[in-house]
């Protein structure tokens, strides 16, 4: 293996190394608040899960305290847990404490006697009994048979995303069931049989179970606020309530508080972080719903969400390492949104909570650590660039000079020599043949020179300045054919014919000095490459929105590593270099420089030995 090869490898190590430790400090901080934050804005915007239907929920409200002109009594509180009975109510749940009503004491006797009877009556509390505790529940006199079972409403406050939304649920403490699992069980057998087996309760039963500080718990399944609607309390206590007691049969009856006179009937959910965002009614409907549809979200585990941040980074380093800038960002936006949508899905398709707050913040680590690195290598890389660049036109700037300088003193030494050849030849004394053919050679050979100084200079001149186009609207045929017409002569001396095929144009808008120039090059580089009694075909025509030129010869065509070259400043190819033909090199470059002036194009086909075609390619708009 090569040390460049070796180099790359270790390059690519070291990143993979960096991306993996951003990734094993970062997954050392929990960032539970913008997880928890990530994880509700996923919730809100997955379709929500359907009630069991199994709930109804009841509401001492606003409306009961107008109906009722006070407070439900312990004799009101009677009458509704009896007619619920009656109903046939599968389970009763009263997140009130009867303690709590008023009346007098032959009515809250009376209360007491009637709720303890009721065998599917529980008050439903926020303790949890320790293991062999016993008791620990039970409710004051004179409640005290009542049934009270543990029903705790765990929020984040000191823990987790510390943000007072309650996400999660007790299942059970020290492996004893809450009332939620117990009479959830009882709608959802198969589940039931799993956990309350033989040898006791089975947490493993539970999809999306997890363990914290010995309690068992889950994700609750949010519904948003409202997808269970509560009866009010008042209504139902009216004799001719009846008949809308029957939809209580067979369901979980839960009867709360919605009045907001405390923040304790109310929790903060995913769905909102209003002080009064959902009633503990509702909270524990959704509870209820839960464990009945046993689809409680999962967490991924712990190895899952790190490979995936140590990818991201991965990524995130390589994107800004190696693409500009504007890609990079693209990159890394489509890969955040991307990332969310993957997010969402899994939650909302499998039920699985994956990471991305440690994903997210990786890529914002790893971007900004690597591109302040990044700038440091593009200013230096700017900076060779631009030492190299002045170098460079420093260079030019004395080719020109030099050129420039050498063209205007060697014009004048030519002139002198042309003239005194000329005098020569017209000096009356008669010269010898040897004598005229040398003076003949003179003038040529001073004629030839002078082209090429000419040329050199009028180069110079193109460039410094910017050229100003003339257009006008004219036919290409009509500027073909003067170019034909005028190189005809010179074409006949070698016996070549020019054959024209140009097909009807319309005119188009154009410098036709500048045009004229790059046609004549062609049709004169055709001649003069091209042997004796060849013959050269010109051609117009239009095609896709183009007016196209082709100058074909039959000369000697241009060596497949010679055609990039050849539009070239100075460029002449080998073949023309070691044969008697002249030139300065700077036709073709001068030539594509006036096309390109035009927005056009300029291209050569050719093969050695079978002759070359130039074709010019102008815009018709
Ligand atoms: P020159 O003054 O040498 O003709 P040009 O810029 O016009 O300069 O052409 C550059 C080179 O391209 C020439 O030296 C020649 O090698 C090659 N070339 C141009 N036209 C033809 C042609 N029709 N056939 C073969 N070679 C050509």
């Amino acid at each position: 293996m090569t040390a460049s090869r070796w180099r790359k490898i270790l390059v690519h190590l070291s990143r993979l190394a960096f991306a993996f430790a951003i990734t094993a400090i970062l997954t050392q901080f929990p960032f539970d608040y913008i997880e928890s934050f990530l994880y509700d804005a996923r919730v809100r915007l997955r379709p929500p899960p359907a009630p069991s239907g199994f709930i109804e929920t009841i509401v001492i409200d606003a409306a009961t305290i107008q109906n009722l002109g006070r407070v439900p009594n312990a004799n009101d509180f009677r009458v509704l847990i009896e007619r619920l009975h009656e109903a046939g109510a599968h389970s009763i749940v009263s997140l009130v404490n009867p303690n709590e009503a008023v009346g007098s004491l032959d009515e809250v006797r009376s209360l007491a006697k009637t709720a303890a009877s009721l065998t599917n009556f529980y008050v439903a509390v926020d303790d949890v009994p320790l293991s062999g505790e016993k008791n620990a529940l039970q409710l004051s006199p004179p409640f005290e048979n009542v049934r009270a079972a543990s029903a705790p409403v765990p929020v984040d406050r000191n823990i987790f995303a510390r943000d007072d939304v309650s996400r999660r649920m007790m299942l059970a403490y020290q492996g004893l069931p809450t009332l939620h699992p117990i009479i959830a069980g009882e709608f959802n057998p198969d589940l039931k049989s799993k956990f309350q087996t033989a040898e006791g309760y089975q947490r493993d039963a539970f999809r999306g179970v997890f363990e914290y500080l010995q309690s068992d718990q889950l994700y609750i399944q949010f519904a948003p606020t409202g997808t269970y609607v509560p009866s009010s309390y008042s209504s139902l206590l009216a004799e001719e309530s009846r008949e809308s007691l029957k939809k209580f049969k067979g369901k979980i009856v839960i009867v709360g508080r919605d009045i907001q006179t405390t923040s304790k009937d109310y929790v903060r959910t995913p769905y909102s972080r209003d002080i009064v965002a959902m009633t503990i009614v509702e909270l524990s409907a959704n509870m209820f719903d839960t464990v009945i549809r046993n689809d409680a979200t999962t967490r991924a585990p712990r190895w899952v969400n790190i490979l995936i941040t140590g990818l991201i980074s991965y990524l995130t380093v390589i994107v800004v390492l190696t693409l500009t800038p504007t890609t990079g960002l693209l990159t890394l936006g489509s890969t955040i949104f991307g990332y969310f949508v993957v997010a969402l899905l899994t939650l909302w398709i499998g039920q699985t909570w994956i990471d991305m707050a440690h994903p997210f913040l990786a890529i914002f680590i790893c971007y900004y650590f690597f591109i302040p690195y990044r700038l440091i290598l593009e200013n230096r890389r700017s900076w060779e660039y631009y030492q190299k660049n002045k170098l460079l036109t420093q260079v030019e700037e004395l080719k020109t000079n030099f050129l420039s300088m050498m063209s205007h003193d060697l014009k004048t030494p030519i002139a002198r020599i042309q003239g005194m050849a000329d005098v020569v030849k017209s000096d009356p004394n008669p010269l010898s043949p040897r004598q005229k053919e040398a003076v003949d050679t003179l003038r040529r050979s001073s004629d030839e020179l002078l082209e090429f100084i000419t040329g050199v200079l009028n180069l110079g001149r193109i460039e410094s300045k910017a050229i100003q186009l003339h257009f006008h609207s004219k036919d290409v045929n009509s500027v073909v054919r003067d170019v034909v017409a005028k190189l005809d002569y010179l074409a006949r001396s070698k016996q070549i014919e020019i054959r024209t095929e140009l097909e009807t144009l319309f005119s188009i808008r154009f410098d036709v000095d500048l045009m004229k120039q790059v046609l004549s090059n062609l049709v004169e580089n055709a001649i003069k490459y091209s042997p004796e009694n060849s013959s050269i075909l010109v051609t117009t025509e239009e095609r896709d929105g183009w007016i196209v030129v082709q100058v074909a010869d039959q000369g000697p065509g241009i060596p497949e590593d010679e055609l990039p070259r050849i539009f070239m400043k100075f460029y002449r190819s080998r073949n023309a270099k070691g044969s008697a033909i002249k030139g300065s090199g700077l036709g073709l470059y001068l030539a594509k420089y006036f096309v390109e002036l035009h927005k056009g194009r300029i291209s050569v086909d050719s093969t050695e030995g079978q002759g070359s075609t130039f074709t010019v390619e102008l815009p018709t708009i």
